[in-house]
């Protein structure tokens, strides 16, 4: 539509100039004959008189023209021939020395020309009105054309815009259905709404949102499960214990004893699983706030394996601390010593007797990097990426023999992680276990 008025509006101006330069060189050369025939054209068998209404007849107008004294020599109208004329615009333009004056009114262009001699004198006016029918005649054949245009394009983006914006809803509103349908419990078949790209997008996604929650789900409801399982076991054992010394009679004071010993046994093994939950809970990233301070890593190193020695002597097993530089990182202590802990006590646990275990700390500008290598029983192949999750055990028959929960390793990634850092597991079955550390000197908040 603006484009169309502008096009209107360009053309109108335009024709206007062309009607205007082609009247005003009409004047002109009139102009010069009226001044070689010396204003001698009354009589209306001259020739010139004749050419003036021939000039008339074509230009569809009326000419005047006017000698100094204000007299109108010739009026191709006829009507103020020979009579005086005084109107504002022809006296402005041969005494007022305006120069040429230019009025358009609604239908018709009047053009006043000076009529100026070799001195550049003025002798007199021409006046030549022209009527303006056939331009505006065209304007409103155009302006009538482009109103049209403009209507049936009016007409046809409305339907345009109706038929996509129904094809776009019906897309949303499918979706819309089917996520219903979801919402009433329905989560295992994926939407695959089919329709435009963004559509189609945000369907896969959504699909990909459900089964990402499914897995938490599922690992949630996997979690609970376990840790009844685990909190069952010792209590388990213990109603057993209890009911054998309830249900005999006469039982003698040492097997009461040897009974009790192995209850509080199992009391300790379910208090040890509680305080492992709870840990886990407290180094879950959600809820995890870390109590970050400078800490020299050689001195928090050699404290664990001082604690952790006389557990290796019993076995006869040698414990090498090995450090390449002194160390001071940004670290949350009280974190980061469980998990080293945890990692060395398995080295401890999972190893042979007269085995060993090697602990080294090296750093770069970054990172610092702790290694536990130790001569252990080792990880099998395919349970080195499970043995990071909560309650796993490679061994599951031994457990009451080496004591832990299974939450172990499970806590110390979470501690790193906390730290921005990262465990890896390298481990040969038969020939042992080496877990490699690394985490940023300064803590990445
Ligand atoms: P746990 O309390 O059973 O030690 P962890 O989470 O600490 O639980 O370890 C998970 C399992 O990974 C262990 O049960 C053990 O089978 C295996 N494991 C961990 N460290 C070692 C190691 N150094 N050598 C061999 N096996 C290991």
């Amino acid at each position: 539509m603006i484009y169309s008025y502008y096009i209107f509006y360009n053309y109108n101006k335009k024709s206007v100039e062309q009607l205007v330069s082609q009247v005003i060189s009409q004047c002109n050369i009139l102009a010069d004959q009226v001044l070689v025939n010396q204003f001698a054209i009354s009589n209306s068998q001259d020739n010139l008189s004749i050419e003036i209404d021939q000039m008339a007849n074509v230009m569809d107008g009326r000419i005047l023209v006017i000698d100094s004294g204000y007299r109108v020599v010739k009026d191709t109208y006829t009507i103020e021939q020979d009579k005086y004329i005084i109107s504002p615009t022809v006296f402005g333009v041969i005494s007022g020395g305006s120069g040429m004056q230019r009025q358009i009114t609604d239908n018709a262009l009047e053009i006043t020309l000076p009529i100026l001699n070799a001195e550049k004198v003025v002798c007199g006016a021409i006046v030549m009105t022209v009527s303006m029918q056939q331009i505006q005649d065209t304007n409103a054949y155009i302006n009538q054309q482009g109103n049209t245009l403009n209507a049936i394009f009016l007409v046809l983006s409305v339907l345009i815009a109706y038929m996509l914006s129904r094809f776009i809803s019906k897309n949303m509103t499918t979706l819309n259905h089917k996520l219903t349908y979801m919402c009433n419990g329905h989560l295992d078949e994926p939407l695959q709404v089919k329709g435009f790209r963004e559509v189609e997008q945000m369907s896969d996604s959504i699909d990909r949102l459900i089964t990402k929650l499914q897995v938490l789900e599922d690992s949630r409801q996997e979690f609970v499960s376990n840790v009844s399982h685990e909190l069952k076991t010792p209590i388990t054992s213990m109603k057993v214990l209890a009911d054998s010394l309830l249900l005999q009679e006469g039982v003698p004071a040492q097997t009461y004893r040897e009974f009790l010993v192995d209850i509080v046994e199992e009391i300790d093994r379910e208090n040890e699983i509680i305080n492992d939950l709870l840990t886990l809970v407290k180094t879950d990233k959600k809820s995890a706030s870390l109590d970050v301070e400078a800490v020299n890593m050689n001195a928090l190193l050699e404290l664990l394996l001082k604690r952790l020695r006389p557990l290796a002597a019993k076995r006869n097993i040698e414990v090498e601390y090995e450090s390449v530089r002194d160390v001071v990182a940004e670290i949350d202590e009280v974190k980061l010593s469980l998990a080293f802990s945890n990692l060395i006590e398995n080295a401890i646990k999972y190893n042979r007797d007269n085995g060993w275990v090697k602990v080294s700390l090296n750093a770069d500008h970054k990172f610092f990097y702790v290694k536990v290598q130790d001569s252990g029983v080792g990880i099998p192949e395919d349970c080195q990426e499970q043995i990071f999750e909560r309650f796993y055990r490679v061994d599951k028959a031994r457990t009451r023999q080496t004591g832990g929960t299974g939450l172990g390793l499970a806590i110390t990634r979470n501690a790193i992680l906390l730290h921005k850092g990262a465990i890896k597991v390298y481990s040969e079955p038969g020939e042992g276990t080496t877990f490699t550390v690394r985490i940023p000197l300064n803590y990445i908040a």
